[in-house]
This record gives structure tokens, sequence and C-alpha cells, in this order.
């Protein structure tokens, strides 16, 4: 009697017989008929890894659009390259598969989940990046040719390419033949495969040639330090690849019970979350699909079966933390045990049983400004509502403001008294605005909030705070200059004298850029002095000044100062009159390079403005060096934002405003099916807003001869400006344009600055 099937237990033996009755996996057994022990029996799928059946497909084959390749290893080391239908995954029992080889010698397999160690996609995973929209295809044949110099290849491998065998056909092949005893040498695999016929010696000698000596370099890891996916998005395609969940730890409860069933070192150690506990499946999430060690030790430690699930390094982290750190509270438990005291109804408690001295008051308010600061917000904004109305906290970050904390209603005054008194003001005062700064020192660093209490409504207070810390100094080549505008602009700041202004409404970043500029000449040779209002960065080197309008210490009267003080270089924040504008111009003539900020729309205008607030066209033409006009975009957030093709309508509106002409000469690229656009998603890493961060938007204004005569001859903005263009000056619109092109910026933000 011919058997025609072949049972491999998870014990490693194997069972050849006849199967008695049709085989049904729900049914947990397999009714068999063991020609090895000559005898009939049951034997529960519990113990089986997997079951060949050597005659008929069980079941029918599936069809080929429908069905995926994967290698597939299970628990006991056996390695298989088979197709499998698309709702393969949802077993959680097993599943059947067919081998992708027309000449295995089984015609189906069923793998029990148990006995199924791990499942990879056949597919590269630069094809995986690629078709997530992670990486472009020329990317990734770039990272290829980089990995191909790096790595020293399996013989495998190279072989499989020269005779063009499926590499898993191959290996498996090698496996079989090695399993048998064989010694396992990179020269004897090669023997066998020429006496199996597979491949000739030349193949061989040239595989071996070719296999350097180099470390094997995975592709992920080339991409990433190439900038061209981060870990994150490597992370997605791993779990795509491994056929495993990607999960959102914020997401899901976690269960205790399946917590408890590693120990906590282990956890801390492997950096690892068990998250749910199905009879003896334990579900755990890993940052790292690739290291099969993970499930091996926590099989041995938990006798359970493993099934791994992916999630972002940073959150397994935070909650590993969370879970065993109980020694500090969070903003949200604080708020969550303060949430307690509310009374129903919409009564309000007294004051006098919530005092500011309440030391969970004390520790919400230290961790709300603590909070603020590490995530880079500018201003945080405590705003009572009325009556029963909670107290909301909002965070302003890249100029946009947003809400983070919800304090209940009795806490309000309690909240806003206790800014009131770190920041030494009048707590009795209610009706007043008043202004006060608090310092607050963490581990040697120093950081300063600027507070603004206003009265609203209902007798309410608000505070703003503005958190001056968060104000750094950038290099200029942080700041999103084009390479053009970046190399003329540098160019500039190494003239003896003249002047150099920034422009653009409040908020747009002038007196970041002025300080970026200042620091590329700040050298002990050169004394450069600054007058701001107020002095939000600082920078060692400047001698800087905070200009006090209310005891008449102005700007101009800084100007006027410096120049009695040996100056070399000159900032002046702003030049708000025209004396003021006056006397920096006769500044800049006469030997010093003065850089200053207006509030006017664009370079063009600021020719004009300058002579409508009474500068001398001759002087002004003679003092300019350059007109920076600049706006602030959103950034999209390098984590998250994806690549798309553009209509061609899309392109074509670009083309138009851009200027047909300019941007042939500027090389912008042309429409084609590969041509990519980055646009917004939103995660983790920006809050599901899809921008962090924000990017200069320019345009840089030269004084050249022809300038020069414009100006002279009182020129029209529009003359000023098609001189500028000519030249090489490309206008907010165009540099906008640029940045979405280099995937750093979307239209609707290049829109929105664009006034
Ligand atoms: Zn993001």
């Amino acid at each position: 009697m011919q058997s025609d099937m072949i049972i491999k237990l998870l014990n490693g033996n194997e069972r050849h017989g006849i199967l008695q009755q049709e085989f049904d996996p729900t049914s947990g057994h397999i009714d068999f008929f063991c020609k090895t022990e000559q005898r009939h029996g049951l034997i529960p799928l519990d113990d089986i890894c997997f079951i060949k059946f050597l005659g008929t497909p069980n079941p029918p084959d599936p069809s080929l659009e429908e069905s995926i390749v994967q290698n597939i290893t299970t628990l006991t080391g056996d390695r298989f390259h088979v197709r499998l239908g698309k709702d393969c995954r949802d077993s959680s029992r097993g599943f059947f598969g067919q081998p992708a080889a027309s000449d295995a010698d089984f015609k189906s397999i069923y793998f029990t989940a148990k006995g199924c160690r791990n499942r990879s996609h056949d597919q590269p995973l630069g094809e995986i990046l690629n078709k997530l929209g992670l990486v472009q295809e020329a990317d990734v044949a770039e990272a290829l040719q980089e990995q191909k110099h790096l790595r020293g290849r399996r013989v495998g491998e190279i072989l499989a390419d020269q005779a063009e065998i499926p590499q898993p056909y191959l290996e498996q092949a090698i496996d079989k033949i090695t399993g048998k005893g064989h010694k396992k040498t990179q020269l004897r695999v090669g023997e066998i495969l020429i006496e199996a016929g597979l491949v000739t010696r030349q193949q061989i000698d040239e595989a071996l040639l070719k296999q350097s000596l180099g470390k094997r370099k995975q592709i992920g890891r080339i991409l990433i330090e190439r900038g061209l996916i981060n870990e994150n998005q490597l992370l997605v395609a791993l779990a795509e690849k491994f056929r495993l969940d990607f999960v959102n730890l914020d997401e899901i409860a976690i269960s205790q019970e399946a917590l408890g069933k590693v120990p906590q070192s282990m956890i801390e150690r492997m950096q690892i979350l068990p998250i749910a506990l199905h009879d003896t499946r334990l579900t755990v999430a890993t940052a790292t699909p690739t290291d099969h060690t993970i499930s091996e030790s926590l099989r041995f430690a938990t006798n359970c079966q493993i099934e791994l699930v992916c999630a972002r390094s940073t959150q397994i982290g935070e909650k590993i933390a969370a879970l065993f750190d109980r020694g500090e509270d969070t903003i949200k438990d604080l708020i969550n045990e303060l949430a307690e005291v509310v009374v129903e109804d919409g009564e309000v408690p007294e004051l006098d049983t919530i005092t500011e001295s309440d030391s969970k008051v004390i520790k919400l308010v230290n961790k709300v400004l603590l909070d603020a600061h590490n995530k880079g917000v500018s201003d945080i904004h405590f705003e009572p509502g009325l009556g029963p109305q909670p107290l909301r906290i909002r965070y302003r970050k890249d100029g946009i403001c947003y809400t983070v904390h919800q304090i209940a209603a009795s806490y309000k005054k309690a909240v806003i008294s206790r800014l009131k008194i770190v920041a030494r003001l009048d707590i009795a005062e209610r009706r007043r605005p008043q202004t006060g700064k608090i310092v607050l020192r963490k581990n040697d660093k120093r950081i300063e909030y600027r507070v603004e209490i206003t009265p609203t409504i209902g007798g309410q207070e608000d505070a703003v705070l503005r958190v001056l810390s968060s104000v750094r100094g950038y290099s200029l080549d942080e700041l999103g200059f084009s390479a053009s505008n970046r190399q003329r602009f540098k160019k500039l700041l190494r003239k003896p004298y003249g002047i150099i202004l920034c422009v653009g409404p409040t908020g747009s970043g002038k007196t970041t850029t002025l300080h970026s500029a200042l620091a590329e000449i700040n050298t002990p040779d050169t004394k450069i002095w600054t007058a701001e209002d107020p002095v939000e960065i600082t920078q060692n080197g400047l001698r800087q000044v905070q200009v006090n309008a209310k005891i008449g210490f102005t700007f101009e009267e800084a100007l006027r100062s410096f120049l009695r003080a040996d100056p070399d270089v000159i900032m002046i924040g702003e030049m708000r009159d025209s004396s003021t504008a006056k006397t920096a111009i006769g500044a800049s003539l006469t030997g010093h390079l003065v850089f200053s900020t207006l509030h006017t729309n664009n370079a063009p205008e600021t020719v004009v403005r300058l002579i409508e607030m009474g500068i001398d066209p001759f002087n002004c033409s003679d003092a300019l060096l350059c007109i920076l006009a600049q706006r602030l975009a959103r950034r999209l957030c390098k984590q998250c934002k994806e690549p798309y093709h553009p209509s061609r309508e899309e392109y074509a509106t670009y083309v138009e405003v851009y200027g047909a002409r300019e941007f042939q000469e500027d090389d912008m690229p042309e429409f084609s099916e590969d041509l990519t656009l980055m646009r917004k998603v939103g995660c983790e890493a920006c809050e599901g807003q899809g921008y962090s961060g924000r990017i200069a938007i320019q345009e840089l204004l030269v004084n050249s001869p022809e300038i020069k005569r414009a100006i002279k001859y009182n020129s029209k903005v529009e003359e000023i400006s098609e001189i500028a263009i000519s030249q090489g000056m490309r206008n907010l619109r165009m540099d906008g344009i640029q940045k979405i092109f280099q995937g750093l910026t979307d239209l609707h933000q290049v829109n929105q600055v664009y006034i």
C-alpha cells in the first residue's frame, strides 16, 4: 500500500500513512492509518507541525491571481517556498499551501499555526517599500547597487541568479541534501549542486569568486543611511514582508494576563511588549521582527505559542516605561486625579477647598511648563471656561494652536493663582493685566517663560506663557535657503559695508534669519552690536541690547550709541520710522555692515517703501546690498509624508505660475509617469497634523548696476521686479514651488503664506 501523506510532528518525528477520512482542520485532528506503526488512529493537530499531501491537491489549487508566494519556516526547521490562497492569513489553526516549484515531492501541504515559525513574503524588501510608496524604484536600484558592492553574497544566492533557479528552491535543495549528514561547507554544497546537475562547475567558481568577505548589509539599512526612509517606514515594510500586523499601542488595551506571562527583566531587555493572551497563544509586540531569537526565547520562557506583531520602538519603549516606572506621575495622571473632585450638576466647589498651594496643582503646573518646553512649544495658553466649563490648556507650536489638556473647572482659579505666584505677580489683582516671568531650572538648564495675565469675562483670568528657551538659533543651512539664494546671500555677508534687509510680516522668521546671518560672521575679530525688542535669541560674541521704548531707549537711540562704540556690524531689530531708517542707511554708507528688518510684503516693494520713507534714492541705491523677503511655511512631517503622482493639470498650474521660461531655465522636473510630489499623512511624531517644523520661503533681490539705476530713477515696483527676475531672483511663489517639487512642503502651505 502506497502512502499518500507524510505528517511531521512537532517533536520532529515523521509518520507516513493513508488518510482514512477527509481531512477537516476544524475537527482538531486527523484520521489516519499509520504505515510506520501499522495501526489506525486520530492524531491531534496540536501535536502536528505540518502535513504533506502527496496525491490530489487538497484543497484545489488557488487561482494564480489570488495566490501569494511565501517562504515558510517551521518549528522543526523545515523550509518551504509555497503558494498560498489570499485568505490564508485568517486561519488561526493553520493553512493550506501548494508548492511554488512544479517538481516538489508533495502536491499540497497543511501548516498548523503552532508549527509555523515564520512566514515572509517572497517579494524583496525594496519592492515592498516601493509598493508602499515609501521609496522610488530608482532609489532602490541604487541602494541595491551599493549593497552589491558591499556584501559578500551567499554562494547559493549568487548561483540562483546565475543559473536562474529560484533561490528558496535552491536553498531548499541545499538544505535537503545537507540535512542528510553532509558536511555543510561552501565547496561541498557546490559539489552537491554540480552532481545534482543544477549548476556547472564554472558557475560555482564564478560564485565563489564573487563572494567577497564584506559583511552582509541589509537593503533597509542602506536606504535609511541614504536618508530615503526612516526606521518606522522600514518597520512598516518589514511587517508587510513578514506578514505581521502593525499595531498602534495607544489604541489597544494591554492585557495584564499577557504581561504576567513574561518576566519584567525579559520585557525590558528585549524591548518587547506582551499584549494579549488567548489560551496558549501569546501576542507580543516587537520593533525588530527580523530577530528570530525573540519568538524562540519567548516560547521557551512562557511555554506559549508566540504570535508577533510590529509596533514602533518608541511606543514600545514608552509603554514599558509607563508600566514599570511608577515613580513619577504623568500630566494625564495628575489631571485624572484632579477630575475626581468635580461636583455634578454644574456646581463648582468653593475656591478655599482647593488652593494654589495644593501639591497636585503645583505638580501639574510644573509638569505642563516642562512638557511644553520639551515639546518645543512656543506659547502655552491657560484658558478658563465660563462657569462649569473646564480650564483648557493649549500649546502653540510652529505657529499653530491646539488643545492639549482640559482641567476640571474647580481648579481654574487655583491653577491661575499658582502661575501668578511663581511669576511673582499680585494674586489679589484680578481686574488688570499683569506681566511677569517664570524661570525654571531643570538639570542645569534654565528655562524662561514670559507670563501675560489678562482678565476675561466672568471674573476669569487667562494666562499666556511665551517659552523663551524654545527660540533657538539656526544655522543658515537649516533655514531652507534654495542653493542659489544661499550662495548669493552668503557672499554678501562678507561685504565690509552696506545694508542687508530682511522683510516680511510679523512671525515670518526675519529675526531668526538675521541671527543666522550674524552667526556666519560672528568671529573674534568682528565687533557686532545688536538692538532688539525683545532679545529672544542670544549668541556668544554678540553685544546684545534690549531697547525699551517706555523709558525712551529706542532703536534709533541704540543705533546712535553703537556708532560711538566702534562697531563693525550693527543689527537693528526693526526700522520702525524714517529717522531710524535714515540713520541706518547713513551708518551703512560710512563703513559699517548693517542688518535690519522692515514690514513689507516683498523685496521689490521694499525699495519703493524706503524712498517713500524719505530715504534719498541715491543713498538707498548705493547702500543696499540685498533684500530678503521671507515667509514661513509648515514643513511636511519627514516621518509620515507620502509620495503621490500629480495630475497633468496640477503640474501645468505650477509651470504657469512659475513662468514657463524660468521653469525650464531652473531645470525643474519634466512631467512624466514617474514624477512624484509629497503630501501630508499624519502620524504620532507630528501629532496627526502631517506637518512638523517650518521652512522659509524666500525671495532674494540682490543689488546690481541695473537695479541701482532703477532705484535712482524712481522706477515702479513691477519694473524693479522684472529686472530682478531677469537677473536670477525667484519670487516667493516660485521659491515655494521649488520647495513643493523638493517634497518639503505642499501647495496648501505655499498658498497660505503667500499674501
Ligand atoms: Zn508625521
